[in-house]
């Protein structure tokens, strides 16, 4: 099984707190479906080589993009892989692009999946995040996707914002558990370099969130989650029964992708690849035979890490045979004496070949998956 991700880059605004590449220049856009279709036609071996399972078009934005130019990327894909037979298509969609017509339209294209980008229920946080759309938009955008005949969306949801209090955050997590979603992807802020947060944090106009509150927002909202009937199957992901996202997935248990667009990464079992954050650079290396990505050769011990970080995010965990493969005697015992620790004290749990964190230590994430990391002077 592998999968397809295409970035597209093109925002009408930009958000105070991202730090994905993007790019406001809509007089690009023709460019990059030229790209993108050149890009497509330059992997036939991944395509004739693997089974895919899943695409997902993310960004940026991928709903700048028109119903004519969507049909030029759709039709590119189906020179290589039978669309009919992918088993999730997923577009990330902002809520003031959604229109009855526009959601017909892609679930006409193949688009299974939808995934948008709510981020909060009050005008006021939305207005601080600096996005274009309202609350009202938001619900209502829901409502065209669940009127539509696509079954399968999720919400993006922001917590640990400077400016939002924990009862503001419990009323959007009620929120997004009415309008009875599939799936919610709840992210906490991090101040990335370069945002507009980044600047205001510097300069004191915002504090971040203590950890004390950080915890409150993610246990009301994972308990909550779970009271509804949810899963919470990554540290970030819920989802009703059988509605986890089988892309995501797929990166979380080392499953192939290809990444095409500017800043996409792939990933073929060996190496991983990542194509340049520039348009301009990206669209001449494309379509003139340049290089427009730079790739690494994965270690054993890239892997082994890899494998450990990715899976204790998930509620599953990873399995001891995947990690096997890459042992030498000293990479064994240094894991053997990390994982009995961590079992001991009840970090870790061992059932049928798979380490996984329990429920009660999953706010000690990051501290397990430290303890288990290998770093060069650990041996
Ligand atoms: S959060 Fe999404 S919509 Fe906002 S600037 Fe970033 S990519 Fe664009």
């Amino acid at each position: 099984m592998a999968g397809v991700y295409i970035h597209v880059p093109f925002c009408y605004t930009r958000c105070s707190y991202c730090d994905f590449y993007k790019t406001t220049d809509q007089a690009l856009k023709s460019n990059f479906i030229s790209a993108i279709c050149k890009e497509i036609s330059l992997h036939p071996s991944f395509f004739s080589s693997q089974k895919i399972e899943t695409i997902y078009l993310g960004g940026g934005t991928p709903s700048v993009l028109t119903i004519d130019e969507l049909k030029i990327v759709f039709s590119a894909l189906q020179n290589h892989i039978d669309l009919k037979s992918v088993t999730e298509i997923t577009m990330e969609v902002n809520p003031d692009d959604v229109s009855e017509n526009y959601i017909y339209d892609l679930q006409a294209l193949g688009v299974n999946r939808i995934s948008m980008g709510v981020q909060s229920f009050f005008d006021a946080h939305l207005r601080k995040m600096n996005r274009r759309h309202n609350s009202r938009q938001a619900s209502r955008a829901v409502e065209i996707v669940q009127a539509s005949g696509i079954s399968n969306m999720s919400i993006d949801l922001i917590y640990g914002l400077p400016f939002m209090t924990n009862d503001e955050w419990k009323e959007n997590v009620q929120t997004a558990i009415q309008l009875d979603v599939q799936h919610v992807s709840a992210y906490h802020l991090t101040i990335e370099k370069g945002t507009v947060y980044y600047d205001y944090l510097k300069k004191g106009k915002i504090k971040e969130v203590d950890e004390e509150n950080s915890l409150i927002q993610y246990d009301y909202l994972k308990s909550s989650l779970l009271n509804a009937g949810y899963e919470a199957y990554e540290i970030s992901n819920f989802s009703k029964p059988s509605y986890h996202s089988k892309h995501n997935s797929a990166y979380w248990t080392g499953e192939l992708y290809l990444g095409l667009g500017p800043s996409a990464h792939s990933f073929d079992g060996k190496v991983r690849r990542w194509n340049v954050s520039d348009m301009e650079t990206y669209y001449k290396g494309v379509m003139n035979g340049g290089t427009y990505w730079k790739d690494e050769k994965l270690t054993s011990f890239d892997r082994y890490n890899e494998i450990i970080m990715v899976g204790l995010r998930t509620e599953k965990g990873f399995e001891k045979a995947k990690l096997e493969v890459y042992f030498d005697d000293d990479l064994k015992a240094y894991f053997n004496t990390q994982v009995e620790k961590q079992v001991a004290e009840g970090g870790l749990v061992y059932h049928q070949g798979w380490y996984f964190i329990p429920d009660d230590k999953r706010f000690v994430t990051d501290a397990i998956i430290a303890d288990l990391f290998f770093v060069e002077d650990d041996i």
